[in-house]
């Protein structure tokens, strides 16, 4: 029964967003997809946690548009998520809500889950809030270089902060919203962890948004437009409809694969720091 609402739901949410123009048609069809899967198989506090990257992620890529104007192409696409993005994003969550439903037991899954939304969660909140650091930020492989505000790979003390609030957030929700606080018996290996969720999925996220920027500095699809002179993640088309041409990366690593990669970073980190300490 919980599936039947958890898929109202997300409908419900899916065609508002597509609505305020948060999500393109496809991106609300998999958002459809994401949402029935974590709030149907997982639960209320499943949805909190996805909620929370989904509405503080939108509300973001409305806010400081002054600053965003001009710069960029990490802006240029607007604030409308595509099917790629929305999986690129979400896609992990949904498989750890999966598999939750698999192994009902296990906290396992709630980690891998808090840790990929953390990790998407800080990479969005530096994207969106870096904007406003005063300076250029940096490249993350060479930090006395500087680099053009909205650059893949560029990072900033602005930045970074709001990667750590970002990933904080869902920590914390993580820590507060825990379905197996009050579980026993063999979960009670994880004693520990009632309070340590929050900071390692903290540290899981941002360090997944680190990745995320190093990915974008180094391996990450880079293409360029010849026509407004400009090193775009966009391809086959730039925004003003000129054919770009790829300048360095791997071919088939776009964004969303390293929006993936970020919260998959953030999952592992997470995980492999549980089972090394319990
Ligand atoms: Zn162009």
């Amino acid at each position: 029964m919980q599936i039947v609402y958890g898929f109202l739901l997300a409908v419900i949410i899916a065609v508002a967003a597509y609505r305020a123009h948060s999500l393109t048609k496809s991106g609300a069809f998999a958002a459809t997809f994401v949402g029935t899967i974590i709030f149907g198989l997982g639960g209320w506090q499943w949805a909190i946690l996805l909620l929370t990257f989904f509405i503080t992620s939108s509300g973001l890529s409305r806010a400081f548009r002054k600053h965003k104007e001009g710069l960029s192409e990490k802006f240029s696409k607007g604030h409308e998520r595509d099917a790629g993005q929305v999986f690129g994003n979400g896609g992990l969550a949904t498989f750890f809500a999966a598999l939750h439903a698999f192994y009902p037991a296990s906290v396992l899954p709630w980690i891998g889950f808090a840790a990929s939304l953390a990790a998407v969660n800080a990479d969005t909140w530096a994207t969106e809030l870096g904007v406003l650091n005063p300076t250029p930020p940096r490249l993350i492989t060479n930090l006395r270089k500087r680099v053009e505000k909205g650059t893949s790979g560029g990072i900033s003390m602005f930045g970074t902060l709001a990667s750590l609030a970002g990933a904080g957030l869902i920590g914390y929700f993580a820590y507060l919203f825990q379905p197996f606080a009050f579980s026993s018996g063999f979960l009670a290996i994880f004693d520990f962890w009632h309070e340590e969720v929050f900071f390692i999925v903290t540290l899981a996220g941002l360090a997944g948004s680190l990745f995320d920027s190093f990915l974008g500095a180094t391996v990450q699809a880079m293409y360029y437009c010849p026509t407004d002179k400009k090193e775009t993640e966009k391809h086959p088309l730039h925004t003003c409809g000129t054919e770009t041409v790829q300048i360095r990366g791997w071919k088939w690593l776009s964004n969303d694969w390293v929006n993936f990669a970020c919260g998959a970073f953030g999952a592992v980190i997470a995980l492999v720091v549980i089972l090394i300490t319990s």
